[in-house]
């Protein structure tokens, strides 16, 4: 790319922490689900100073609870659609919620969250000289006509629909991101990320996973979405943050897809559920909302090429587990009677 400036000199204080190898990282929506599980990983290293910033939509306190007072992390409570002035060597970017309940509750929060949310990010990887990470989604690619989705397909996204602020918002701050690069020279990563599901979804959330484990859990139907043929691919927490520290550490801007390939109708998933959980449940049909994507399936070649990462963890493993979190949080041990 002929265009692309140099970044520009890091400072004096940045090369000293380089040199001991030191890194000071911010997380956005570091409360959240997957931002919580990424700060766990993070804050293994004892190099590394942590710094999250979440506004508490999603996310909450608890999910950071064994980090609160230690003196490697910070959190601090500040929507990104406001400017932040803090000194850090990367961003993890991933606030905005993911749920598409959350997402169209205030469909112009969102985008705003996504557009202004994003480029306050990057004003401030730019002041700092800091490597930013994007937390996109295969929502970018839309109903997808190719399939599985591989990162050079431009999508089929309904700009005008109710899912838009989300997926619209996160085409923008995509294309923020290249922008920033090309004409700032920023160092920039961009994450694909397809569906995540385990431990510390919101209980309510209204996503599939967490909806059917919470049902088959409290002896309530499942509750398929019609037609029940549409399919999504699910990939285990602790995969996603390994996937998405290897891309940021990597030399890739991106967009790389991270997810796991094993794809699954609802009702499969239903029934994997229904059997691993609680064999006498009834699984029950009910209407969808507009503009629910027919097919998802991430081509992960890339991922594997330039970052050497897959997925470990199946489904029929990462279900217990989360049973295990959820059985916790709603107090309920066993359903068998
Ligand atoms: P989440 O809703 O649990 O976490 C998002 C966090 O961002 C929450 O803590 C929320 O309070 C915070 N937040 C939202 N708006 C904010 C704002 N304006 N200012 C500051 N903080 C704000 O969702 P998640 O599943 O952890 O998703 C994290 C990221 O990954 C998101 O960017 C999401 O788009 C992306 N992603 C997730 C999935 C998935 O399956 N979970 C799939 C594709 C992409
Ligand atoms: N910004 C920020 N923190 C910083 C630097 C910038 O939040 O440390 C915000 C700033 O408020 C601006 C946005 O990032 O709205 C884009 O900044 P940039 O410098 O790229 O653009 P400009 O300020 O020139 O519009
Ligand atoms: N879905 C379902 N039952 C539910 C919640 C969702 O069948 O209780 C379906 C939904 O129609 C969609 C799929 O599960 O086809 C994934 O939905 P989710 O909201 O989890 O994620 P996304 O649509 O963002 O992939």
């Amino acid at each position: 790319h002929a265009t692309v400036k140099s970044p520009p000199e890091p400072s004096p204080l940045r090369k000293a922490r380089f040199f001991q190898a030191n890194m000071r990282i911010l997380v956005t929506g570091g409360a959240g689900f997957i931002g919580s599980h990424l700060v766990d990983k993070l804050m293994e290293n004892e190099k590394n100073e942590v710094i999250v910033v979440d506004n508490y939509f999603t996310g909450s306190k608890d999910n950071l609870k064994q980090w609160i007072g230690h003196p490697r992390f910070e959190l601090i409570r500040h929507d990104v659609t406001e400017t932040l002035l803090v000194e850090v060597d990367r961003i993890y970017h991933l606030a905005c919620p993911a749920s598409p309940i959350f997402y169209k509750y205030n469909p112009v929060k969102t985008i705003k969250t996504n557009v202004i949310g994003t480029l306050n990010m990057l004003g401030l990887a730019k002041r700092v000289g800091a490597r930013i990470l994007l937390t996109s989604t295969s929502e970018v690619y839309g109903d997808p006509l190719v399939h599985p989705q591989t990162e050079d397909y431009w999508g089929n996204v309904n700009p005008i629909g109710v899912r838009s602020c989300y997926d619209e918002g996160k085409r923008v701050a995509e294309t923020l991101m290249f922008d920033y690069h090309r004409q700032h020279g920023l160092e920039i990563r961009i994450a694909r990320i397809f569906n995540t599901y385990g431990p510390r979804m919101n209980i309510d959330d209204g996503r599939v996973v967490s909806n059917f484990i919470a049902q088959a859990i409290r002896d309530e139907p499942l509750t398929v979405q019609l037609p029940g043929t549409q399919t999504r691919s699910f990939c285990y927490v602790s995969d996603m943050v390994d996937g998405l520290i290897r891309l940021m550490e990597g030399d890739n801007t991106g967009p790389i897809n991270i997810g796991n390939p094993g794809e699954f109708t609802m009702l499969e998933l239903a029934e994997t559920v229904k059997e691993m959980i609680n064999p006498e449940v009834k699984i029950v049909t009910v209407e969808n909302t507009p503009d629910d994507p027919r097919q998802r399936k991430p081509d992960i070649t890339k991922a594997k090429e330039t970052l050497g990462w897959e997925p470990k963890i199946k489904l029929r493993e990462g279900i217990p587990l989360m049973e295990e979190d959820f059985r916790q949080r709603l107090g309920i041990s066993t359903n068998k009677k």
